[in-house]
């Protein structure tokens, strides 16, 4: 039992890995439950997103590497904006400050892959997905997974946390992002108070939505703060949300695997944005 702790806590990136596929499959066997779709459809839905997990993998292992190393430069030069916050060494100033700084950090990512042209053709496959179940939380584009991690090392960079600090916010970012995914929506009296601080179900699905403006919205990562201060919040009722992206809504494309790793270097046009009553 002691070695198989050891060995557990020398792989801490396996154990997360091996951590967050155990709730994914979990929540999975009981989305069937709510699902209406047959259990056939949501396999073959599931088996597209999940091949994306071996995109990601090497690129996200080789990369935290860099970002590791630039955390360890941050410590050892006292470099970063948490050394202009006074925290006194009280650890829960300290997590929770950089905590709140990585998650605005995460929303100018998020904003910037909708905004930006060329990396909107990356982001937009995570949005093709037509069902959102907690399968679409692994659906990313291996560029976007570097692009993703690139900007990480930025936001290190910038903010200067300690590698336990990422961990931490690592893990509570996981667990959120595949809560927001699931088809478990919460009752509406309960989001109303939830979603005042945390992205729910609820909010993300609406950022799922097929049309603008509400693919333009609710952009936040675990806290929805953001959108609420900087305009971006949306509300959308379950019948009206749509799942998918307007250019992209053929079902037998979004379905295949090597289609949609291409995705991003077809030409497509966005439409406009007609109005912006959220
Ligand atoms: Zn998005
Ligand atoms: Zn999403």
């Amino acid at each position: 039992m002691a070695e198989l702790r050891s060995f557990f806590s020398r792989h801490e990136d396996l154990t997360q890995v091996l951590l967050y596929a155990g709730i994914i499959t979990s929540l999975w066997f009981a989305e069937i439950m709510v699902s209406a779709e047959s259990i056939k459809y949501k396999w073959k839905h599931s088996t597209v997103n999940a091949l994306f997990i071996f995109t990601a993998l090497p690129i996200q292992l080789l990369l935290t590497t860099f970002v590791i190393l630039i955390s360890k430069w941050d410590i050892a030069h006292h470099w970063g904006i948490i050394n202009f916050i006074p925290h006194h060494r009280n650890h829960w100033v300290y997590y929770i400050s950089l905590f709140i700084l990585l998650d605005l950090c995460e929303y100018i990512y998020h904003v910037t892959m909708h905004k930006v042209e060329a990396l909107w053709k990356f982001h937009l496959v995570h949005h093709s997905d037509l069902k959102v179940d907690v399968s679409t939380t692994t659906r990313e584009h291996p560029c976007e997974t570097a692009i993703r991690t690139g900007f990480l090392m930025l936001w290190v960079f910038i903010c200067g946390p300690a590698i336990g600090v990422l961990i931490l916010r690592q893990t509570f970012q996981s667990f959120s992002n595949i809560i927001a995914h699931t088809e478990f929506r919460l009752p509406e009296k309960v989001n109303r108070i939830v979603g005042l601080v945390f992205i729910t179900p609820n909010l993300h699905h609406v950022h799922h939505h097929y049309q603008l403006p509400y693919t333009d919205c609710n952009y936040g990562d675990v806290l929805s703060i953001w959108d609420r201060l900087f305009g971006t919040y949306g509300k959308l009722s379950k019948t009206e949300t749509v799942f998918g992206i307007d250019t992209h809504m053929n079902e037998q494309l979004n379905g295949n695997f090597a289609g949609v790793v291409k995705l991003p270097f077809q030409k497509f046009e966005r439409p406009t944005q007609q109005h912006n009553n959220y």
